[in-house]
């Protein structure tokens, strides 16, 4: 018995179908790199599941995806021997959208078109960008190792609802049938295709085949109807991008590979592909967008590699191979030395892990480092997009501390703009004579730290300050105490010790008017009592009269504000 049900797709995933007809229009070739690529991953699935159960394959070794065109029915069918679904997995997978954080994610649409769209392309929009194209989308799939009886057919219309049916289905894995819109039919013509393929899949480690001259066997109404001469030809290159060497690849085949594997729509910022030899042996190929993901500040957005073993995939997301705060990096790992039948258990602590990691570390600081050497703009695009990252970077990462404070980036009293464009080395280039220290404050706003009283002598003396506000400045400058030996100090904290910069003319006024304000210093200690630890004469201020500091040992009053906001 055919045992058809209708189900109405999750809200948001109604919201997309709505949204993507108009949206995503300019750029409707797009459906068949998603669809191509899910072929992809499910091959990439059932080897990774054919390591531990090789009759899996079903004496049907050669994975590939094909596309059919039938111009009669005005249908594309993209057809893959991969994983395959069951009918739960149908619902599931075709129905909701299962991305963490999804409904904040549409809860910030506005309703804009042209930003939504954007906003859209960097969600990931995967099967349901069929739609684009077709009126109606027809899945038939058959997990893999399931009797040929335990088929599933899904059909939607894309207006709110789809129905799931049990079917026969021989042929293991997913057939994705696009019943094309009227005026879609340029995606019948057999050249247009392999264009399509050409730009977006030759990067792609299986096959995509197409029928050569005359038409394929098919199957309708359940009848078999044999195939015209002809044969199935492989339109792409399927070597996986990262085996390739680096001279052989182009920078269009590098993009292609970045979005295939980061979901973006958009280009990606730099990229960093190198082949180890030797001791370990692993290839990496690691990119770093141009734009943050929506959900970059999600505690538990999904990060991390897509990690195969000897060309095998093993899983997505490894996130042990990149540190926390370098999340936002997208890439492949490809190792040698794990074995096959690693786990997320296994990678925990290991020792190989640990290495890869490292090194993965380093690459992608030295990327970063060449970009700001080079391409200082480029950069700056980059520290807009990331640098509130990065700066978690010293306290994760101990041991590349040095190159990372190198990479950040703030503002100062020497442009007095809140762009925040200065590094630690632009810094000490423009130390004064006999400093040996580098100045900083941390304030709520680029307004107040830029304002500060606390400022004044610094300003008068051409000491150049940094300027900081973000909300993890505080928690960075608690596990920065030095750059290049020179050691931080808040200049709201403690005595004010400006060392060799004070001359020995102003060192003599100061002691004069310590005795001459003493008694003044022990009235206002009296009056203000237990409010304050200690009432001090400074040399800080040159305009304001007096002002509150933190003790050196205390907390600044930054991180006390940002303590009460916590709660605590
Ligand atoms: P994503 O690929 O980012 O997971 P998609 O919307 O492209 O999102 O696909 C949703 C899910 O549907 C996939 O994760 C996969 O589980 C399933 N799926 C889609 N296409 C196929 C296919 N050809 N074979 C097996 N599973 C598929
Ligand atoms: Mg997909």
């Amino acid at each position: 018995a055919v045992h058809t049900e209708t189900h109405g797709f999750q809200t948001e995933v109604k919201q997309l179908l709505n949204l993507m007809a108009h949206s995503l229009y300019s750029n409707k070739e797009v459906f068949l790199r998603e669809l191509v690529s899910n072929a992809a991953d499910a091959a990439d699935k059932l080897r990774f599941k054919a390591l531990s159960d090789s009759e899996l394959y079903e004496n049907d070794g050669h994975l590939r995806v094909r596309l059919i065109l039938d111009k009669d029915n005005k249908t594309l069918t993209i057809s893959d021997n991969g994983i395959g679904m069951s009918r739960d997995e149908v619902i599931e997978h075709l129905g909701t959208i299962a991305k963490s954080g999804t409904k904040a994610f549409f809860s910030q649409l506005s309703g804009d078109q042209a930003r939504d769209s954007q906003l859209i392309g960097q969600f990931g929009v995967g099967f349901y960008s069929a739609f684009i194209v077709a009126d109606k989308v027809t899945v038939l799939s058959r997990a893999a190792g399931q009797a040929a009886d335990r088929g599933v057919r899904w059909e939607s219309d894309g207006d709110g609802s789809f129905t799931v049916a049990d079917i026969e289905k021989t042929g293991r894995g997913t057939d994705v049938i696009l019943h094309l819109r009227e005026e879609e039919q340029e995606f019948l013509d057999d050249w247009r295709l392999r264009s399509i393929i050409g730009k977006y899949s030759d990067h792609i480690s299986i096959a995509v085949e197409m029928w050569k001259d005359g038409e394929p066997e098919r199957e309708e109404d359940g009848e078999k109807i044999p195939a015209t001469e002809g044969e199935w030809e492989q339109v792409n290159k399927a070597t996986a991008l990262w085996t390739r060497a680096k001279g052989e690849v182009s920078d269009e085949e590098y993009q292609e590979f970045y979005k295939h594997i980061s979901h973006d729509w958009q280009d990606a910022l730099a990229w960093s592909h190198n082949k180890v030899e030797g001791n370990q042996e692993y290839t990496s190929l690691l990119y770093v967008p141009a734009k943050a993901p929506w959900d970059m500040w999600n505690r538990d957005q999904s990060h991390g590699l897509k990690l195969y073993v000897q060309r095998v995939f093993i899983m997505d997301d490894a996130e042990q191979f990149m540190p926390t705060y370098l999340r936002f990096v997208k890439g492949v790992l490809d190792s040698n030395d794990l074995p096959l039948n690693v786990s997320r258990e296994i990678l925990q602590d290991n020792k190989v892990t640990a290495q890869l990691r490292k090194a993965c570390s380093k690459r992608v600081l030295s990327l970063l480092e060449q970009m700001a050497r080079n391409e200082p703009e480029k950069y700056q695009g980059f520290w807009k997009e990331f640098g509130n990252v990065l700066k978690e970077g010293p306290a994760e990462d101990y041991g590349n501390r040095e190159q990372i404070a190198g990479l950040l980036r703030f503002a100062s009293t020497h442009n007095d703009a809140d762009a925040q464009s200065v590094s630690l080395d632009d810094y000490l280039g423009r130390m004064k004579e006999g400093q040996d220290k580098i100045y900083y404050i941390t304030a709520d706003s680029y307004a107040a730290a830029s304002h500060s009283p606390h400022l004044e002598i610094f300003r008068k003396k051409g000491i150049e300050v940094l300027l900081m506000w973000e909300r993890v400045d505080e928690w960075l400058m608690n596990h920065l105490s030095d750059y290049k030996e020179k050691q931080f100090v808040s200049v709201t904290k403690g005595e004010l010790d400006l060392g060799e910069l004070d001359d020995e003319e102003t060192k003599k006024a100061q002691e004069a008017a310590k005795e001459a304000l003493a008694p003044l210093l022990e009235r206002v200690k009296t009056a203000l009592g237990e409010e304050v630890k200690e009432v001090r004469l400074s040399h800080r201020l040159t305009s304001t009269p007096s002002c509150v500091v933190a003790g050196e040992h205390d907390m600044s009053t930054q991180m006390i504000k940002l303590m009460r906001a916590a709660g605590q």
